[in-house]
């Protein structure tokens, strides 16, 4: 089929085409399929999402003795597959959002054409890029206090940042852990002046402002500690065993952009209490429109919310 307005081949058309494949997805693909909107979803660069690079995850409510990533995203797919969603390896290109039937580009080849599409595809987290790090990354290297804290009861960690999510991540840790440092590369904090202010006036955190990371240290069990350089120039060690890394997340909407309307940093902006986009018959859920709460379970919800939506939009369509 040769769709004129654009003059692309249209492969495929879609009543749903989920983009993404984190909690948000997958809870969508799960609604869609119960629905009989026959969900096509095409998992991205990392199937399974941010959660598959944490360990254990203890706070996703009904597993009382927690589950890896890995397996929590395994269940979710096969629970997606079970009511007959067509998950398919491959990731979006390109889109064209300007007309009724939206078009979606895969693996930089095929076009598809849906009639409703949600967007799932998440924030990825930055990090500062040194080997160490990676080497480290899911042992004793993190970027979410929140999922990883919990192994660090009464142990010593480090958490690199100087804004809202390091200061927010430092009074988390603080509340598990012996004792936290936070390392901010500038002489002030980015954070908001309340934050600033709880993370200087706890007792067990430590900050210590123009400080950059040079080096992780560890062993074949993990991190054991961190070489940072001052403002001096000079080398300070510290013995840690946990590494936090909190310098912001990049939102996964790039390929949205001429379309969808976004906050300065690439936010998915939503109307408020559903998941509706800008462009009528698109939603978006999880991480890629939340730089707030970030967590597997309410993604999960606004994955849910998005199918409901999306279900409402083909009924009155
Ligand atoms: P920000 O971009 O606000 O801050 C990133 C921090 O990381 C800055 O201090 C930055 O330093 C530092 N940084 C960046 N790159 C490096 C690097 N390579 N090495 C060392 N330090 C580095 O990101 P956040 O995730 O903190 O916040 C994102 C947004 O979300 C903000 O608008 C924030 O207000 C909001 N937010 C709100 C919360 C709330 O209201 N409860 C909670 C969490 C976030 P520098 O300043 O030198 O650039």
């Amino acid at each position: 089929m040769i769709d004129n307005e654009k003059n692309v081949n249209i492969s495929e058309h879609v009543k749903c085409l989920i983009i993404g494949s984190g909690p948000a997805g997958y809870t969508a693909a799960i609604y869609a399929s119960r629905a009989n909107m026959y969900p096509v979803l095409y998992e991205g660069l990392q199937p399974g999402g941010q959660l598959t690079t944490t360990t254990e995850v203890d706070n996703f409510p009904g597993y009382p003795n927690g589950i890896t990533g890995t397996e929590l995203m395994e269940d979710l797919k096969k629970q997606a597959v079970r009511f007959g969603s067509d998950i398919r390896f491959g990731y979006a290109t390109q889109t064209d959002l300007t007309s009724n039937v939206h078009k979606v580009q895969i693996d930089g080849e095929k076009w598809i054409s849906a009639d409703s599409v949600i967007i799932a595809t998440g924030a990825t987290a930055k990090y500062l890029g040194i080997p160490s790090e990676e080497k480290f990354k899911g042992f004793g290297v993190s970027a979410c206090a929140t999922c990883d804290g919990f192994f660090y009861r009464g142990k010593v960690v480090a958490v690199v940042g100087g804004g809202d999510t390091a200061c927010e991540e430092a009074s988390y840790l603080a509340g598990l852990c012996k004792k936290v440092y936070v390392i901010v590369r500038k002489n002030y904090f980015r954070a908001s002046k309340a934050m600033q202010h709880r993370t200087l006036n706890t007792p067990n955190i430590e900050v210590l402002f123009e400080h950059q990371t040079k080096e992780i240290t560890g062993n074949q069990q993990g991190v054991t500690g961190v070489i940072l350089i001052n403002a001096n120039g000079e080398d300070v060690k510290l013995d840690i065993d946990g590494f936090f890394v909190a310098i912001g997340h990049v939102p996964n909407s790039d390929i949205f952009k001429p379309f969808i309307q976004m906050d300065e940093t690439g936010y998915i902006q939503t109307l408020a209490g559903t998941t509706k986009t800008n462009v009528a018959g698109v939603f978006a859920c999880g991480d890629v429109q939340d730089k707030n709460y970030r967590q597997a379970i309410t993604a999960a919800g606004t994955g849910c919310m998005a199918a409901l939506d999306a279900e409402r939009y083909l009924g009155e369509k």
